[in-house]
């Protein structure tokens, strides 16, 4: 597909409508696994322990949040980005989000579902947390620690 002339190209984050800006999600659902930050570092790592959510399943709503309307209201730490926000979040995001990686300049990945158009390009990649994560609602918060990986990029990948 020939992108050049695509949206993400001719518009700013700051200027999308809200559908282009919802659009550039590609569905890895890792923003929404639970991240711990080293308080003397201000180092971030991810664990695979999901927001309880995400659908952890492998099936076709495979990390999608099972609430996204009410998830502001509903998660009190879920990562709501806007365009406001988007710049204060970055550090929190995988090197592969759509989001962090317009923010730097960088164009979408080839596996992108706006470019693939299949939403579950993203899984065929190996991009998302399908299959690899654990809900929040099987894991004690004091073991999360146990639960750090290393396959988010940006993040230790
Ligand atoms: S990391 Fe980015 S692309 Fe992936 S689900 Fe979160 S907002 Fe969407
Ligand atoms: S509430 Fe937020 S963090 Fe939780 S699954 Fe939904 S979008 Fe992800």
């Amino acid at each position: 597909m020939n992108s050049r002339h695509a949206f993400w190209h001719t518009t700013a984050l700051n200027d999308m409508t809200p559908e282009q800006w919802e659009s550039l999600c590609d569905g890895c659902g890792l923003c929404c696994l639970h991240k711990l930050e080293d308080e003397d570092s201000g180092e971030v790592y991810y664990t695979d322990v999901a927001c309880r959510l995400l659908d952890t399943s492998t099936g076709a709503n495979s990390c999608r949040c099972t609430q996204y309307r009410e998830r502001a209201t509903e998660v009190e730490n879920c990562l709501v980005l806007t365009p406001d926000n988007l710049t204060s979040y970055l550090p929190w995001l995988p090197a592969s989000c759509a989001y962090q990686r317009l923010a730097q300049g960088e164009p979408l990945p080839d596996w992108h579902p706006l470019l693939t158009g299949d939403p579950a390009s993203v899984h065929s990649a190996g991009i998302s947390a399908r299959g690899r994560c654990i809900s929040e609602r099987e894991v004690s918060e004091e073991d999360f620690e146990e639960h750090i990986v290393w396959w988010v990029s940006g993040f230790g990948e």
